[in-house]
């Protein structure tokens, strides 16, 4: 297997993968945006909302603001999300104060709008926890007139994006082949029809024939092919050569976000491998 960084930042991380099947890139997507876990606000009290905005809808949004979860992945990976989850339903089957603190970190907000109207921004949110926070503190929350004001006791809490979409870590997590692009040069009469329909610029004209600028950019949308008249071009995806691309939120870095799914993967094999084990040592059944 071949493995190749095409783009690594803050915010995505994109590999090029020659010999993994797509199947099994397509586990790690879905793990990416389902189970790995982050925080995200998950209770919100409201203490005085005198906004034109409801409270549910104040709580909504809190609840979409991404939350830096990055400083405190050992947290994440060591609580049972499961029991976490018995937290927030605050039943009977509440677990103890000790496991609670472990899952959740208390935040607050209080502003009032005195002769101006005032906005209330994500980075007004004032957290215990120096390192869990907005990720970005320039995401309006509410518009106060004068004389408006809220305050809330705000709880985030350790969960994933199976439960809600609101602690998942990847807002984008794809895969695709790589294309393979073919012109037959005898069919081909230079129109530019693909040219100019290629959404990517994957294509351009150089003198008497059709060229493949960057191969890697090509997302397989045959609207190439479509507006080919003569059926001189074809697209296909090559099978074992594929992109897998992953963008953060910012809860999480992008590298973090693939190591965790991966572990987690690993840790359900691991799982099976060991169910199989168990088995053959019975003797099978
Ligand atoms: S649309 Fe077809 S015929 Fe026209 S330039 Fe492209 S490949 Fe050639
Ligand atoms: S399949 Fe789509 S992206 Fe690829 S070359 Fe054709 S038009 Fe461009």
């Amino acid at each position: 297997m071949n493995i190749a960084i095409r783009e690594w930042s803050k915010e995505v991380i994109e590999l090029f993968i020659d010999g993994a099947p797509l199947p099994l890139l397509n586990v790690i997507r879905r793990y990416s945006l389902a189970k790995v876990p982050t925080y995200a606000i998950d209770e919100v009290t409201v203490v005085s909302n005198t906004s034109a905005m409801f409270d549910e809808m104040l709580a909504h949004r809190l609840a979409m603001i991404p939350i830096r979860s990055e400083e405190s992945v050992d947290r994440l990976l060591e609580v049972d999300i499961d029991t976490c989850k018995k937290c927030s339903l605050d039943s009977d089957e509440r677990p103890s104060k000790d496991l609670c603190d472990k899952c959740f970190v208390n935040m607050f907000l209080e502003i009032e709008a005195h002769d101006n109207e005032v906005t209330v921004y994500s980075g007004d949110i004032k957290s215990e926890d120096p390192y869990v926070k907005p990720v970005y503190d320039n995401i309006p929350i509410v518009v106060l007139a004068p004389g408006q004001r809220v305050a809330l006791e705000i709880r985030a809490r350790i969960g994933r994006g199976l439960e809600h979409a609101k602690w998942s870590p990847a807002t984008v997590s794809v895969t695709r082949h790589l294309a393979r692009i073919e012109v037959d040069k005898s069919l081909c009469n230079l129109c530019g029809k693909c040219v100019e329909v290629c959404p990517k610029k994957v294509l351009y004209m150089n003198g008497n024939e059709i060229r493949i600028r960057n191969i890697f950019d090509c997302i397989i949308c045959r609207q190439c092919v479509q507006v080919c008249q003569s059926k001189a071009i074809s697209v296909d995806g090559i099978d074992d050569k594929n992109i897998l691309r992953i963008e953060s939120s910012g809860s999480l870095e992008p590298e973090t976000i693939l190591k965790i799914s991966l572990e987690i993967l690993k840790r359900e094999l691991m799982e099976i491998r060991s169910f199989i084990e168990e088995l053959k040592k019975g003797g099978g059944s």
